[in-house]
């Protein structure tokens, strides 16, 4: 079993590329097979500088591995296609040479105007096999011009072919053109590329996008032009939105690496797109790297449209952070932190405050929002109006009051515990006549500088006594001058 993903490097990867690369690599691992990396980098006018780069960062960010590839040596090197060039055209000119393909010479302008009657004529643009049956000595007198090489698709007859998600599929070949396998500048088109190299590295299966089932019949009459043995083709489902339209930034999906710097566990982006049209059963959602590759087979691969649900991703990664032990979530999160507040963090003084977040959170991103108030050195930035909230809007001294019994009680605490602080703080809210969660958000505002934080008691807990009470105090002289 020897599977590839073959990305073109025309822009960033995005989740349905990596999709496959994903399904690819899952099939080689669950039958110890082998999983390589190819650039189709053929087309040269729509190449991105730096995607063929991204592409491999992101399989290496989701743990993708390949056995071969553009940055490893391997039996079948090199493995850019541009590097194989040679290949592709030694192979185009041996369907010349068996009658398979011929040289045409039709110039844009020509083919242009064919184009033209043709849609003139409601007929579907297509070439007009002009340059097909040419003489010999009708080619003679074209020698050394311009040409491009193409393929002698029969004329008649239908191509029936096998797609192992989508059965038994027909092709009539009326329906296709002599399509091209080489241009004019000497580089191969896909189609040819794609099965000489399919062929050459000895590819065994096939996985690739829906997009190209339009393509099939033409790929398996070239094997059978050459001799060779197709490989066998599962074309993966489309993933659409959830209001069943074409994916886009509008469904909340992103370039692939995008999901790193949104912090996205990789496991969690793995999990996730190996459900976007394949299955364990109808019910299991959270399914483990070992688990996928223990049971991934073409089988349970669906062929209709998988839908891509941005809300559920965001879920998946909570439970996936949850389940992380709290000193592997301080180890993820610590970089978003310190990207998140401009400053290196002691990672023991992360791994104190992981326990408080970890249940809060869904994204490694929301760690900054969460503990950055713990490095925060000097006084928080927040309003003055925020510690008064809508409760006491209209009782600053009230808040201030509340505060000053807190810090007295917070100074009398000599175990600096959540327990003992909790006994020493709640009971004051009674007494002043306030219920305990108005006294908490005067407190937690003071404290963190937001209304949304970690648990109080705990968190003041690990912020210390010194930084507490400082804060405590900081925000009553924010209520007097205020
Ligand atoms: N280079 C093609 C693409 O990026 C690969 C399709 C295939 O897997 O054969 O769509």
């Amino acid at each position: 079993m020897r599977t590839r993903y073959a990305p073109s490097p025309t822009g960033e990867p995005h989740i349905g590329n990596i999709r496959t690369a994903l399904f690819a690599w899952l099939l080689a691992r669950h039958h110890g097979g082998e999983f390589l990396l190819r650039i189709e980098d053929t087309d040269r006018a729509r190449l991105v500088e730096g995607a063929a780069e991204a592409q491999m960062e992101t399989l290496r960010w989701l743990g993708i591995d390949w056995d071969e590839g553009p940055d490893i040596r391997g039996s079948f090197a090199p493995y850019t296609q541009s590097e194989r060039v040679d290949r592709y055209q030694s192979h185009a000119q041996q369907l010349i040479d068996t009658d398979w393909a011929y040289r045409c010479h039709c110039s844009p302008e020509r083919l242009d105007d064919v184009r033209k009657e043709q849609q003139a004529r409601k007929e579907p643009p297509r070439y007009d096999r002009f340059c097909r049956d040419l003489t010999a000595e009708e080619r003679a007198t074209k020698e050394g011009q311009p040409s491009v090489v193409r393929f002698k698709t029969p004329l008649t007859g239908e191509t029936v072919t096998h797609d192992a998600i989508r059965g038994e599929m027909t092709f009539q070949n009326d329906t296709l053109d002599d399509f091209v396998l080489l241009k004019s500048d000497g580089y191969p088109t896909y189609h040819l590329a794609a099965i000489v190299d399919d062929h050459l590295m000895e590819i065994t299966h096939v996985l690739r996008g829906e997009e190209w089932v339009s393509s099939l019949a033409r790929h398996i009459l070239i094997f059978r032009a050459f001799g060779w043995e197709p490989p066998v083709y599962a074309h993966v489902s489309t993933i659409l939105g959830p209001d069943r339209a074409k994916l886009s930034k509008r469904h909340g999906a992103h370039a692939a690496l995008t999901y790193r710097e949104l912090g996205y566990l990789p496991e969690a982006i793995v999990n996730f797109l190996a459900l976007l049209g394949w299955s364990l059963d109808d019910h299991t959602e959270i399914i483990d790297r070992e688990t996928l590759i223990k049971h991934f087979s073409i089988e349970r691969l669906l062929p209709n449209p998988a839908v891509f649900n941005a809300e559920k991703l965001e879920w998946m990664n909570g439970a996936y952070i949850r389940a992380l032990s709290p000193q592997e979530l301080a180890v993820r999160g610590r970089p978003y932190l310190e990207a998140g507040i401009g400053k290196a963090v002691d990672p023991g003084r992360l791994a104190e405050i992981v326990p408080l977040i970890q249940e809060r959170i869904k994204l490694l991103t929301d760690v900054v929002e969460m503990a950055d108030f713990f490095f925060a050195e000097g006084p928080l930035e927040y309003d003055a109006s925020l510690l008064l909230g809508k409760r006491f809007a209209e009782e600053p001294e009230e808040a201030r009051g509340g505060l000053g019994l807190v810090i007295a009680a917070a100074e009398g605490v000599s175990d600096w515990k959540h327990e003992a602080l909790e006994v020493a703080i709640r009971p004051l809210a009674e007494g002043m006549g306030v219920k305990a969660g108005d006294l908490f958000g005067v407190v937690r505002v003071a404290v963190t500088g937001k209304t949304a934080a970690p648990p109080l008691f705990e968190t003041m807990e690990v912020l210390g006594r010194e930084v507490t009470l400082e804060r405590l105090r900081e925000a009553v002289g924010r209520l007097r001058s205020g």
